[in-house]
């Protein structure tokens, strides 16, 4: 690249933090340097013309765990470790709000349920008879009682007579969430890069040199915010989870308002205005969906829209509208990793389906982790 000194010394030279990802990790780190370093250079590369990742992708749940997916916590995690997962992302949805404001993300509490297919009885029962439990045990960080009984007052077809309701779920507007962030980044003077791909790094102890499919050039600190596509990067401890989702058209009286899991989560779907959108479906063809590339198969959306017709809404008529997918990082656990990889090098990747809770939360400790290193 020919730069000239002005492009070279405004965009290019003597970079801070360089954090690879404008997704809601990468953006949140930024804003937090931000916040302790006001006159730091801070430079965004991203891969895509848009962010890519999944922060402009999801489902916009502003959740923190169904009944039947905090036992499957309890499975392999603590009781305290499980309340200090719930109050994490419990802590990081409400920074998001005090962050941005509820009016700009459009988040709206209207309540989370989750539904049980005529077929998972066990699980029914098993989910059921745990509710005054789990209660119990979540009472540290909600005072009071979370989960509830409640009737299929939906009309969904195929789905056991109860649900359990969540009366702190909400949900946001996903897309005004994003151009939220990347209003404040811009005006935070914090410069974001386009059509940028981090291809390698290496720290070499005073400086790191980052080589991209545009240039290389040389930044103080690296920091990764890549998620699901981390381990292009060498980050093996992720693992890209392809999640597809579909949205109908607009449909006339919609009855369903709020945010609903089915099928222990693998499933789940929410109405935005008079839509219904619907996703999940990963469990059909886990090895498929291992990928950090992005598009949708035959098999899952064929899925989506038959359970869509025979459960969702078995009597209403609706067209879909626009199918697409995006890429979460998972691992082993649950938690997000959030470490130094060299001394100058640092991520925060691996949100899993939870990166509305906790993109804030990550974000902010990413930063505090760089700026304390
Ligand atoms: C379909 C779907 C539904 C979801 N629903 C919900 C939900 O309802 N509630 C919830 O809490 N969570 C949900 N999630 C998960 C949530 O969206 C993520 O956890 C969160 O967005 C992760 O944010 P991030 O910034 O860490 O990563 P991302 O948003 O993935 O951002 C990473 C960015 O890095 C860029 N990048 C990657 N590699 C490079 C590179 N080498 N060079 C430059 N740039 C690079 C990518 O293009 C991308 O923009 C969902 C995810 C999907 C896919």
């Amino acid at each position: 690249m020919n730069f000239s000194f002005w492009e070279y010394e405004s965009w290019i030279n003597n970079i801070d933090y360089c954090i690879v990802g404008s997704g809601i990790t990468g953006l949140n780190c930024a804003l937090e340097i931000r916040k302790k370093q006001p006159s730091a250079k801070i430079l965004i590369l991203e891969k895509g013309i848009l962010p890519e990742g999944a922060s402009t992708k999801n489902a916009g749940f502003a959740c923190f765990g169904s009944i039947s997916e905090i036992l499957d916590d309890l499975k392999t995690l603590s009781e305290e470790e499980v309340i200090t997962l719930i109050q994490k992302r419990w802590d990081g949805l409400n920074l998001l709000r005090k962050n941005l404001g509820d009016r700009q993300i459009d988040f709206q509490q209207n309540g989370g349920y989750e539904l049980f297919t005529e077929a998972d009885s066990a699980l029914y029962e098993q989910s059921m008879s745990a509710i005054s439990s789990v209660n119990k045990l979540l009472t540290p960080v909600f005072g009071e009682s979370v989960f509830s009984e409640t009737s299929n007052n939906f009309r969904f077809s195929n789905i056991k007579p109860r649900l359990i309701y969540n009366r702190f779920e909400g949900q946001i507007d996903t897309g005004r969430m994003m151009q939220m962030l990347l209003k404040k980044v811009h005006t935070e003077n914090i410069r974001i890069l386009n059509g940028m791909e981090v291809i390698s790094f290496t720290d070499g102890n005073s400086a790191v040199e980052v080589i991209t499919n545009q240039f290389k050039f040389s930044v103080k600190k690296l920091i990764i915010a890549t998620n699901g596509f981390a381990s292009r990067l060498g980050l093996e401890e992720v693992k890209p989870a392809r999640a597809q989702v579909l949205i109908t058209k607009p449909i006339e009286n919609l009855h369903l308002q709020g945010t609903f899991h089915l099928d222990r989560g693998y499933f789940y779907f929410r109405n935005i205005d008079n839509r219904i959108l619907f996703g999940g479906g990963r469990n059909l063809d886990f090895t498929g969906e291992e990928t950090d590339i992005t598009g949708t198969t035959s098999l899952i959306q064929n899925k989506l829209r038959a359970l869509l017709k025979s459960c969702i809404l078995p009597d209403t008529a609706f067209e879909i509208d626009r199918q697409w997918s995006g890429i979460m990082g998972v691992g082993a656990t649950r938690q997000p990793v959030i470490k130094a990889i060299s001394s100058n090098v640092f991520c925060g990747v691996r949100l899993g389906g939870m990166g509305i809770a906790i993109g804030s939360l990550v974000g902010r400790d990413l930063a505090n982790l760089t700026l304390n290193s």
